[in-house]
């Protein structure tokens, strides 16, 4: 079965998220992290591009090297930032020259950065939804799109935001993964929203377990994600102490994944940061085994 069909059929998706490495030292790490993540067999792992497409050569290539040299199913991360439709034709026909048929279509930060106003290129496209229809006017994509628990930073209100990503399942994706969330509840009302707008497609929460302090800040801002001050308590107590830190994070992701599975969410999409270690204890943890390997392509 394709990922298309896994994710209609009704079956958990589980999956992992990598960047593309700027190093070839950067490189080997996450192809170790890889074989490390293996065994775990999840439904699929995807690849991101870089901001302003910065990355584009090295996700296509990070992407066919994975489909050829593991047994895992890839998804390609494209998005809109600074391409042209013909730019974007480009890429996308390199993805498929690469045997590569699911992509995660976003519309990008500004090229500004995030909090600057979105600019969209002259040629180019304006949302993800558009970007949707491309891949599905072009082939015969598995195409995924982003959510967001919080709200979209650019959104006026939770209720506009849910509607278009309404409309991006309108426009032909098979499934949405979100902005990572600490709180169960934001999920599951994401979820009420998107249906309340006739949106039935799987949502996969995004999960990013904190695993040192410095990252709480930076979260925060690159997703306008609340971090909870009750969490951020426990881990500034034991600032002087990495390896409870780590396991404080790590517990914490795990009653979040239980609480999400327990509610019904279709699956889990880990942010790796292309390491292994987290992933691996939530794992073990929420007693997960390997997933569904039926996936063939
Ligand atoms: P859109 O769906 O276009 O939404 C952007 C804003 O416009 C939202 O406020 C939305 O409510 C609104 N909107 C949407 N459609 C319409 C419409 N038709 N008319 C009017 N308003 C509309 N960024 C990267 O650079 N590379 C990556 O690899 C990457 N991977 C990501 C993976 C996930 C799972 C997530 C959640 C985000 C990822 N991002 C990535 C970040 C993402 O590109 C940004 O959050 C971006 O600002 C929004 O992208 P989008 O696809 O949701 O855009």
């Amino acid at each position: 079965a394709t990922l298309r069909d896994l994710l209609a059929s009704g079956g958990r998706s589980y999956s992992f998220e990598f960047f593309p490495p700027k190093t070839d030292e950067g490189e080997r790490t996450l192809f170790e992290t890889i074989r490390q993540l293996e065994p775990l067999a999840p439904t699929f792992v995807s690849v991101t591009y870089g901001a302003g497409g910065s990355t584009r050569d090295r996700t296509v290539r990070i992407v066919e090297r994975i489909a050829t040299e593991t047994t895992l199913t890839a998804v390609g991360h494209l998005t809109c930032v600074s391409s042209s439709r013909a730019d974007l034709r480009s890429v996308i026909g390199s993805f498929a020259g690469a045997g590569i048929r699911n992509v995660l279509a976003l519309r990008g930060d500004p090229p500004g950065g995030p909090g600057a106003p979105w600019e969209s290129h002259p040629e180019g496209l304006e949302h993800a939804d558009e970007l949707v229809r491309l891949l599905r006017e072009l082939g015969d994509f598995c195409v995924g799109v982003a959510a967001f628990p919080e709200g979209h930073p650019e959104s006026p209100d939770l209720d506009s935001d849910a509607k278009y990503l309404a409309l991006k399942a309108a426009a032909g994706a098979d499934f949405a993964v979100t902005q990572f969330f600490f709180d169960a509840d934001d999920y599951f009302r994401l979820v009420d929203r998107a249906g309340a707008h006739g949106c039935t497609i799987p949502i996969l929460p995004g999960i990013m377990p904190v695993t040192n302090l410095s990252q709480i800040q930076r979260f925060a801002e690159l997703s306008g994600a609340a971090f909870p001050a009750a969490l951020a308590e426990r881990l500034q107590a034991v600032a002087d102490d990495p390896a409870e830190v780590r396991r404080i994070g790590v517990e914490f992701a795990t009653e979040l994944c239980s609480k999400l599975l327990d509610g019904g969410a279709p699956g889990l999409h880990f942010y790796t940061l292309n390491r292994s270690t987290s992933t691996l204890q939530i794992y073990q943890a929420l007693g997960l085994g390997p997933a569904r390997t039926d996936t063939t392509s």
